[in-house]
């Protein structure tokens, strides 16, 4: 089955303590159909302008993500900047500027409205709702958000999560969200929100499920050098969802493995720029990585 996705399809440029990369191919959109197109089709929606570089439009379609859904509208990419500590894992953004985004209505064809997968992935919370507003009857809707969300459109994010299965987010958007200091007290509080599935991200620690059926703890693979964490979030997510789309049977019975093979294209994702790494992980070694954390919390 196939994975439809919204979000920011972004120019990135990303400055780390020892190297700096302008204009990568960025925005959650893109990582999170990049980390899917491992394991089922993926319908990309999104917006960019007339300077996206044509060599990004190749490495979508050598991914074979349907572009229909994709606008070109005259004007500039969104264009992103962040900067990380040495840390790896704060950091600050730069520079955030719109460009088409500022006027993106996205319309879907009618060839991506029958998608059984959706993921909303990063974008404002109105646009992910009137992308969910076009869907005839999927199967199974997750959504994840940004802390610029809950600060500037709470209203507009909580109406959305009355119509989500699955929201993602990371502890400390967890905590803005509910004002719990204990992680599973906020996982209570968000499903009273709408979600029968709630995923909290905790970076290089991993994430956690509450689902029906109880919790799950996913490890993150262990990695000794991280380049560029940027898109790792989408990248978990985007795994996930492109997982679940290509596995037999229901949700319950696959999630949590689908949250394995979403943390193994992650761990890709943290150890190149951008996607450089990831666009070129094969099957085989994603495969070994999650054997490897099979080993590693079997006991
Ligand atoms: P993550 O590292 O998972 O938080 O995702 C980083 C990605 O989010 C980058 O590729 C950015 O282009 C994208 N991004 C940053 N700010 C925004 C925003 N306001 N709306 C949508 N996407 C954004």
């Amino acid at each position: 089955m196939s994975v439809l996705i919204v979000g920011s399809t972004a120019l990135d440029s990303i400055k780390t303590p020892t190297r700096e990369n302008p204009r990568l191919l960025g925005g959650s959109a893109s990582h999170a159909s990049v980390a899917a197109s491992f394991f089922s089709p993926v319908k990309l929606v999104g917006v960019v302008g007339e300077d996206f570089p044509r060599r990004y439009l190749a490495l979508y379609k050598k991914h074979k993500i349907d572009l229909a859904g994709l606008q070109v509208l005259p004007g500039k990419t969104f264009h992103w900047s962040g900067e990380y500590e040495a840390n790896m894992n704060n950091r600050r953004t730069l520079l955030t500027e719109l460009g088409v985004f500022e006027t993106f209505n996205p319309t879907l064809p009618s060839t991506h409205q029958d998608a059984a997968f959706v993921l909303l992935a990063n974008i404002a919370p109105s646009l992910q709702q009137h992308v969910l507003e076009q869907m005839k009857r999927p199967k199974f809707v997750a959504a994840d958000t940004m802390d610029l969300w809950l600060n500037i459109a709470l209203p507009d994010l909580l109406k959305l999560l009355k119509h989500l299965d699955a929201f993602v987010l990371n502890d400390s958007e967890a905590h803005q969200l509910t004002q719990e200091d204990n992680m599973f007290l906020a996982l209570k509080k968000i499903h009273k929100m709408g979600p029968n599935y709630v995923i909290i991200k905790k970076g290089s620690h991993g994430s956690v499920l509450s689902a029906p059926q109880g919790f799950f703890l996913c490890p993150a693979y262990p990695l000794n050098r991280v380049v560029d964490p940027t898109g790792a979030g989408d990248s978990f997510v985007g795994g996930m969802m492109g997982y679940l789309a290509s596995a037999k049977g229901g949700i319950d019975a696959n999630i949590r493995r689908a949250m394995i093979y979403g943390s193994v294209v992650a761990s890709f994702c943290c150890e190149g720029f951008g996607l450089q790494r990831t666009t070129k992980v094969t099957r085989k070694q994603i495969q070994q990585r999650v054997k490897e954390l099979e080993r590693l919390t079997r006991y």
